[in-house]
């Protein structure tokens, strides 16, 4: 089925990842709502995206860590497309930085609200609308590499994408009655904004820990998520795939 009339809400949709995946849809005539904390970057990138594309793209200011936001998010891309077939639940942050021992309650679910919660909000209203149209549809929640050990990211950031990963599994299985599939993408090092202005470091751990020689973009990730959201994917659910130049195959160097 072409993707011609198909509605995709992308959250964190203002910067990296997340805009690179609403450019990616929208070349594939899907329809995309924006979502992202920060409206004046958000809408001025629906205004770049819609002039690159033409008119089927809208933003809309929404906290994923807030149900009523992200509720709205949701509606608003009912509300001007007629529609929604996909939601791609990205939007992040770093975090609590620090050892567990020194990590307060209040930046601890932060980090969880931001990265997990927002996840599951994204998921129920997503899928709630998706049910209720009868058409099915697809998830992609980013996860990151950080969910397989302890060494690729801060540890209430690893934690928390962990539970990302586990969360696609669940909602995969709860869903798939209802033809709504639920995927994973685990980035490596990608350069965006959430690792800093410091390419120059981010090259000194890549040349470290990750055996492609090339740093990752957001446009290699938004590759897979089109993937994971379009039928060609069809039979894939409840999956993770990496896109990481090979880190986490790597796994430590001891030699
Ligand atoms: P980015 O900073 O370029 O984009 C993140 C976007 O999320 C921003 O536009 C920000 O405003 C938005 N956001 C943050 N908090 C929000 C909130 N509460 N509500 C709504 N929007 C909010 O970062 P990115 O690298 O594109 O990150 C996208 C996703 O990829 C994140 O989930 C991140 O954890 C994940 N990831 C990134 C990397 C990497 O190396 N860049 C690696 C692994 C995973």
């Amino acid at each position: 089925m072409s993707t011609a009339s198909r509605a995709a809400l992308v959250t964190g949709g203002a910067s990296g990842i997340g805009r690179a995946t609403a450019a990616r849809l929208l070349a594939e005539e899907w329809q995309v709502v924006l979502a992202d904390l920060h409206s004046g970057n958000g809408a001025q990138v629906a205004e770049e995206l819609r002039e690159e594309f033409g008119g089927r793209v809208s933003f809309v200011r929404a906290d994923v860590s807030e149900e009523a936001d992200v509720a709205g998010a949701v509606a608003a891309c009912v509300t001007e497309f007629g529609r929604i077939d996909c939601v791609v639940n990205n939007a992040g942050v770093g975090g609590a930085f620090g050892a567990l021992t020194d990590i307060a309650v209040e930046d601890w679910d932060y980090t969880f609200a931001v990265l997990v919660r927002s996840v599951f909000l994204g998921i129920k209203h997503g899928a709630r609308e998706m049910r209720a149209a009868g058409r099915g549809g697809s998830i992609v929640n980013t996860a990151s590499v950080a969910a397989f050990s302890a060494g690729a990211g801060p540890q209430a950031y690893s934690a928390a994408k962990a539970a990302v990963v586990n969360l696609g599994r669940v909602a995969a299985a709860e869903l798939a009655g209802d033809r709504i599939r639920v995927n994973t993408v685990c980035p490596g090092l990608i350069v965006t904004p959430l690792i800093g202005s410091d390419v120059d470091t981010a090259r000194a751990v890549m040349r470290e820990a990750q055996p492609w020689p090339d740093l990752g973009t957001p446009e290699d990730v938004a590759e897979v998520i089109a993937f994971l959201v379009g039928d060609a994917a069809r039979f894939v659910t409840g999956e993770e795939v990496t896109v990481d130049g090979g880190l986490r195959a790597a796994g430590p160097r001891i030699h």
